[in-house]
């Protein structure tokens, strides 16, 4: 009882709302799976087709946003709808947290733990958001439409192509993988990108081990059913190499175990070491703790291409081509742009450029009205050394041809929001004082500097420029930034809030978007997990799972998967995996 009324109290107080929402508890019973799960039935969705919608709702500035995944969602959760009329389209009418599909190959957590309907986050809006399942085919910029294809066959009655017209776009339609145009690896490898990858790559594990426990198999032909490859070091991959450990050596050694001492696991990097992106006290310890667990990782390999029965790679070093027999791979090698993107992107002249461009307000360069964001976009930063007779200009009040120190200080604080890579700058090098930049190159104080003295100053600064990273962090940030935007689109039309324009007049209507950075883990199974922590902190070992488990609790988009999440992980703990083949 005490369980039911904590989740009662709770989503009460998370929906905030009780006078309406109708709370059902389910119980099921522990020997099931799940402890407590809770569902709402509330009004119902409004189901409106767009051509209707857009009919009666003419007077809101229409917003058409693609994609439900961490960008779009978190811009739909903090959008004010009140004023906007927003229609969303996108393939999956869910949003997977995808944190954890890892875990989800395994069974550790099930699928439909993690996935959110897109429906459930929109109905909180009574029906003001539309949401269509379709994929957008094609963006016309020119005419402010966007073609859209129902994400069902022909043969369903009715599902016709639909085009929507837009006021503004919100382009979130995330990456697609990466195959390096590798022979093969279309056709003979998994992928971890989505709920349906993780869904498919579990019942595939399964498979191998059963086709190894068959009869009339060689020792030979058992060994390669059960040889897992994962193609790159990264996280997902290590982490899928992570999972499956455990999930032999916790579960199947029990449940097969005439082959257990058949399996293999092999990781595949490129680079000279496994979680390159992460410090190096954390790739060494993920290296040492695969060596003991027997997972080989083999770096400074290259892959030509995946048969069926084989995978070819090239050793760098020694530059022999090798081919090793396996049962199952895993391809998990960065990301690339998806075709509708690329289509895009040719068509507003950024045919060669690797993601969508966009300023640091996420609209897009070369257009008026549509914004990307997540891993689809980067952000193009501006250059200092571009604009640096506009800054001198602006900062040299009185025309006098150079920059005093206070001149200069009078201008920094824009100069900071403007080009964050001035701040990254003052923080490499220790700099207390801004003016400390107007230093000379013997470490002299100067009163003034002229122009060519400014450029010399800020003439390393540019190189300290980074894209972002293609992770859930900067996509969810992106989502809620462009929101707050869009919430105080005409306020801060009359009152800019952001830096000085240096090319123009007046002042930017925002702030930049600005990144916080809150730290990455690697889970590397056996309860064991790595985190990099703001500031340069580095914690590894089984203290960090545990934080690994609160945060990824803590975030999950609804108190509903949250409450699944949980309680696979305390079913795991005390029954662990199924392996069962659905
Ligand atoms: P996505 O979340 O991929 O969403 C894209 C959305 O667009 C989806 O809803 C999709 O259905 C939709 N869509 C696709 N095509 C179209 C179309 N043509 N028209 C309309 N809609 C379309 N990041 C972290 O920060 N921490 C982690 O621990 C982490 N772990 C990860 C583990 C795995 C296995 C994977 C694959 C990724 C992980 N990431 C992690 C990265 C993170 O998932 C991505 O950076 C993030 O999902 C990007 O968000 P997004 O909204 O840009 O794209
Ligand atoms: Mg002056």
């Amino acid at each position: 009882m005490t369980i039911i009324s904590f989740f009662k109290r709770a989503s009460q107080a998370f929906h905030g709302c009780s006078s309406y929402t109708k709370l059902l508890i389910l119980f099921t019973t522990f020997s099931s799976g799940g402890i407590v799960a809770y569902s709402e039935s509330q009004s119902e969705i409004n189901n409106t087709p767009p051509a209707e919608f857009n009919r009666n709702e003419r007077k809101k500035k229409r917003v058409v946003v693609l994609g439900t995944g961490w960008a779009g969602i978190s811009f739909l959760k903090n959008l004010d709808v009140s004023s906007y009329d927003v229609q969303v389209v996108s393939p999956r009418n869910y949003f997977a947290f995808t944190p954890l599909l890892p875990s989800v190959t395994c069974g550790t957590v099930e699928a439909r733990s993690i996935a959110e309907p897109v429906r459930n986050i929109i109905k909180k809006r009574n029906g003001e958001i539309q949401f269509w399942e379709a994929e957008c085919v094609k963006i016309d910029a020119a005419n402010n439409k966007v073609f859209c294809k129902p994400n069902f066959g022909s043969s369903v009655v009715g599902t016709e192509d639909f085009s929507l017209e837009y006021d503004y776009l919100v382009i979130a339609v995330g990456a697609q993988v990466n195959t390096f145009n590798t022979p093969g690896v279309m056709e003979n490898c998994h992928f971890l990108k989505d709920l349906e990858d993780a869904q498919k790559l579990r019942r595939s594990v399964i498979d191998c081990f059963e086709k190894a426990a068959l009869p009339n198999l060689t020792e030979e032909e058992r060994r390669i059913n059960l040889h897992f490859v994962v193609v790159g070091g990264g996280p997902t991959g290590v982490e899928f190499a992570a999972e499956l450990h455990d999930f032999l050596q916790e579960d199947l050694v029990n449940i097969y175990p005439m082959v257990k001492d058949l399996v293999k696991i092999t990781v595949i990097q490129s680079g000279d070491h496994i979680l390159n992106m992460f410090d190096e006290r954390i790739s060494s310890f993920a290296e040492q703790k695969f060596q003991r667990d027997g997972i080989e990782v083999k770096t400074g390999c290259r892959v030509l291409s995946v048969s069926d029965k084989e995978i070819t790679m090239k050793v760098k070093s020694k530059g022999e081509v090798c081919s090793i027999p396996h049962g199952l791979v895993v391809w998990s090698t960065g990301v690339n742009t998806r075709p509708v993107v690329r289509d895009f992107m040719e068509q507003i002249g950024q045919a060669n450029r690797r993601a969508l461009a966009t300023n640091e307000w996420l609209r897009v360069k070369g257009c008026e009205n549509v914004y990307a964001l997540g891993d689809c976009a980067t952000i193009d930063q501006r250059k200092v050394m571009e604009d640096i007779g506009a800054i001198f200009k602006a900062a040299d009040k009185d025309n006098s041809g150079t920059l005093t120190v206070q001149e200069f200080r009078d201008i920094i604080d824009d100069i900071l929001i403007r080009y964050p890579q001035v701040g990254l700058y003052l923080r490499n090098k220790h700099l207390i004082d801004v003016a400390d930049l107007l230093k000379d190159p013997e470490g002299n104080d100067r009163k003034e500097v002229d122009i060519e003295g400014l450029k010399q100053a800020l003439s390393h600064v540019d190189s300290l420029t980074k894209s972002l990273p293609a992770t859930a962090q900067v996509a969810a940030q992106q989502g809620t930034y462009l929101s707050r935007c869009f919430n105080r689109m005409e306020e801060c039309k009359d009152n800019p809030e952001g830096p000085r324009r240096f090319r123009g007049s007046g002042r930017h209507h925002f702030r930049p978007f600005e990144y916080k950075h809150f730290g990455q883990f690697a889970p590397l199974g056996g309860e064991q997990a790595a985190a990099e922590l703001p500031g340069d902190w580095v914690s590894m070992g089984h203290s960090t799972q545990w934080l690994w488990y609160s945060v990824y609790a803590s975030k999950q988009v609804s108190w509903r998967t949250r409450v699944l999440v949980v309680s696979d992980w305390t079913r795991r703990f005390i029954f662990g995996r199924d392996s069962s083949r659905i």
